[in-house]
C-alpha cells in the first residue's frame, strides 16, 4: 500500500504546509532561476515495516497510510522523530499531530481577520477659528504666505460667471492650491516667482472685475496613523467688485452680505 493522493492531500492541507514540530513553512519560495523546493514529508507515526521507527505488529495494516497515521514534518524533525523513537513515541506524535492540526484550523479559521486599527480620520472645526469675513488680498506674497502649508481649501466664487470668467477665476483658484501644494518648503527664490505670477493673475482679475479675498482657518485633524495635529484650511473668494465683502457661514459656505 502507499499513501494516496487524497490523503496526502487532506494532510497537506489540515497541516497548513507547516511541520507539526517547528511550524516552519514547508515549501520555500522560488528563486529568480529556481523552482519551489519542497521540504515537507509525510512521517509514518506508526511504521509499516517490521524494524521501522514505530512499528508495531498489531496496529492495523490498513491503517498505516491512513490520514490519521501521518505527520506532515519538515526533514530536520522527520529524521529526529524516527531516529529518537524512545522520546517520539506513537502516542506523542499522535499529540503533537492533533495539536498541531488544531493550530492549523483556529490560526486560519477561527480568528476573525483583524484589520489593523486605524481611527477613522476627522476634522474639528473652531468657531472662534472660522473667519467671519474674508480680508481683500492684493499681492501674490500675501496671498501666498496664507497658502503656503494649508492643508486645504474652501474655495468661493461666483455662480453667475460666463466662461471666460469661469477659466479665469477656476484658473486662478487651481493654480493658488497647485503652488501652495508645490512651494510648502521650497527655495525662497521660488516663492518669491510664484508671487510674482500670482500678482500678475490678481491683476488680470482686477482688469475683469474681481478681487480676491482670503483667510486661514485652523482645524484639528485626528484619526488616522499620526497623532492629531492642527491644520490650516485657506478660505479663498474670487468675488466681483460690487460684493466685497464675503462672509463665511459655519458650513464653510460662502454668504454675501446684503
Ligand atoms: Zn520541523
Ligand atoms: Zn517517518
Amino acid at each position: 500500500m502507499a499513501i494516496t493522493d487524497k490523503t496526502r492531500k487532506i494532510l497537506w492541507a489540515k497541516s497548513g504546509g507547516r511541520c507539526a514540530m517547528c511550524q516552519h513553512a514547508l515549501v520555500l519560495a522560488p528563486t529568480d532561476s529556481d523552482d519551489e523546493s519542497v521540504v515537507g514529508e509525510e512521517c509514518h507515526i506508526v511504521s509499516g515495516a517490521a524494524g521501522g521507527p514505530r512499528f508495531d505488529p498489531n496496529f492495523p495494516k490498513d491503517d498505516v497510510d491512513s490520514f490519521g497515521n501521518l505527520l506532515l514534518l519538515c526533514r530536520i524533525h522527520h529524521k529526529q522523530v524516527d531516529d529518537q523513537t524512545v522520546a517520539f513515541t506513537a502516542s506523542i506524535l499522535r499529540d503533537i499531530k492533533v495539536k498541531h492540526e488544531v493550530w492549523v484550523h483556529e490560526t486560519l479559521e477561527n480568528k476573525p481577520r483583524e484589520a489593523p486599527k486605524v481611527a477613522p480620520v476627522k476634522r474639528t472645526r473652531f468657531k472662534s477659528e472660522i473667519p467671519a469675513q474674508l480680508p481683500m488680498v492684493t499681492s501674490g506674497k500675501a496671498l501666498l504666505d496664507l497658502a503656503l502649508g494649508c492643508f486645504g481649501q474652501y474655495p468661493y466664487f461666483g455662480d453667475d460667471l460666463t466662461d471666460e470668467e469661469m477659466d479665469l477665476v477656476g484658473g486662478f483658484i487651481e493654480a493658488v492650491q497647485d503652488w501652495g501644494d508645490v512651494l510648502d518648503g521650497s527655495e525662497v527664490v521660488e516663492i518669491m516667482r510664484a508671487g510674482k505670477a500670482i500678482d500678475a493673475m490678481i491683476v488680470d482679475l482686477a482688469e475683469h472685475g474681481f478681487l480676491v479675498f482670503a483667510a486661514v482657518e485652523r482645524q484639528r485633524l485626528e484619526g488616522g496613523v499620526g497623532p492629531s495635529q492642527m491644520i490650516c484650511l485657506l478660505h479663498l473668494s474670487v468675488a466681483r467688485g460690487s460684493d466685497r465683502s464675503v462672509v463665511v457661514k459655519e458650513d464653510g459656505n460662502e454668504m454675501n452680505r446684503g
